[in-house]
């Protein structure tokens, strides 16, 4: 395969409809809020199966407008999870709050075990994210919640396309007892659907969402595009200290059409999961990211993979670094919060000690898997994951002393 190029660790599928929607936009003399976000909210609220579907600029605007509009201030505790993208816990200081990390189960997500330990009198809310795309134990965490009060917002950063118990992420569940206060997914450039820069927020509540909609451009009571009162087109009023999170037509453009090619694209990233799954099977010196339970889908956002250090002579760096020379990205998801120069200040605190994300981080290494691969690329990177793990293979201590004793006796 010498003539292939490298194999970026992510790309965006960016098609003719994106294009022209995007053409259009530029043509109609309208670029920001208004009939293509209106018509993006709208099929992405029926994709998702909620009533109530914000479009904003980011998912960092999303969970920081949710939480801003669920009242979550100074004095009060968030719980979230150390394995996850800076802006999850950023959001949360945004407001005042203070964020409370619970340690992460066997399979990356936030541990429901966990978070039980950490319920203070001070605690609000919970922020579970679906790292890569897996869902958490949302039914064990909405109990939690109902249980001790608490407010639950979703981090759905990884998890357009995602099913739990037979509902996507982001639907307004059909049990009152259960489901979410608000959801946040991403529409960053690397994520599953892209606008370049982009977020939007779900709830089945609709103060929420009307209070949220207020927050989310300058506190203002109606936005321009539908700010026509009988006292002129000119006029307004700012009812609350807002935010300025409103996302473009210019990018809503762009969202149209991938939420339509959503479950295409998702299919296409299962098979690259399967390609990967069946590739690396049955090797000790790696473990294979967890599947989604039977009523689940995983979107596949990531495909992270966990070297096992004892059974390989090399470590996540050389092994990363032995990809780029076969011309293969990976990444790393995440460089857990604890880290951070600027989150050690709470990361430290007894309060917040997550010895199985530490434990985990040095073994993640996350493939490249995005619908703009080919399949041929799919199988390229796989079979060099292999043949890099196969060249680094080390039998452990025991088992050369087993191997020495059997030679011994026979
Ligand atoms: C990308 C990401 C975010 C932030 O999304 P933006 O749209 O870039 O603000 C938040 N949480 C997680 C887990 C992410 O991966």
């Amino acid at each position: 395969m010498d003539e292939m190029k490298f194999i970026s660790f992510s790309r965006p599928s960016i098609g003719e409809e994106e294009i022209s929607e995007t053409l259009d936009t530029l043509r109609s003399g309208w670029l920001t809020t208004g009939p293509k976000t209106a018509q993006f909210e709208k099929e992405f609220g029926a994709y998702v199966h909620s009533p109530y579907a914000l479009a904003v600029n980011s998912c960092t605007a999303a969970l920081h407008l949710a939480l801003a509009a669920l009242e979550i201030g100074p004095g009060d505790e968030v719980i979230t999870t150390p394995l996850t993208f800076c802006a999850t816990v950023t959001a949360i200081m945004h407001t005042g709050a203070t964020p409370v990390l619970a340690d992460i189960g066997p399979d990356g997500n936030i541990d429901p075990d966990s978070i039980q330990s950490r319920i203070t009198s001070r605690t609000r809310a919970i922020v579970p994210v679906h790292l890569g795309g897996l869902p958490c134990e949302m039914k064990r965490i909405w109990k939690i919640a109902r249980a001790n009060n608490l407010r639950v917002v979703e981090d759905a950063a990884h998890a357009i396309g995602t099913i739990y118990d037979g509902m996507p992420i982001g639907a307004a569940g059909t049990n009152p007892s259960e489901g979410s206060d608000a959801v946040a997914f991403s529409f960053y450039a690397t994520k599953n659907l892209t606008t370049a820069e982009g977020g939007m927020v779900t709830t089945p509540d609709p103060d929420l969402y009307a209070r949220m909609k207020c927050l989310c451009l300058h506190g203002i009571s109606r936005d321009a595009w539908n700010r026509y009162t009988e006292k002129g087109s000119w006029y307004y009023e700012v009812e609350e200290c807002g935010f300025k999170y409103n996302l473009s037509d210019f990018q809503s453009s762009l969202g149209i059409p991938q939420l339509r090619k959503q479950e295409q694209f998702i299919e296409t990233r299962r098979k690259y999961a399967r390609i990967y799954s069946d590739i690396l099977s049955g090797m000790d010196e790696v473990e294979l990211p967890a599947e989604a339970p039977p009523d689940a889908r995983h979107s596949w956002h990531l495909y992270p993979i966990r070297l096992n250090p004892a059974r390989l002579s090399i470590d996540r760096g050389a092994f990363i670094q032995a990809l780029k020379e076969r011309r293969v990205g990976a990444s790393v998801h995440f460089i857990p919060i604890q880290l951070h120069p600027f989150f050690r200040q709470f990361a430290n605190l007894p309060q917040n000690q997550c010895p199985a994300s530490l434990a985990l981080y040095p073994r993640l290494v996350s493939l490249p898997l995005y619908p703009a691969m080919t399949e041929r690329e799919a199988e390229y990177v796989a079979r060099t994951v292999r043949s890099i793990l196969m060249a680094h293979t080390v039998i452990p201590a025991e088992m050369v002393s087993d191997l020495w004793f059997m030679r011994r006796a026979s």
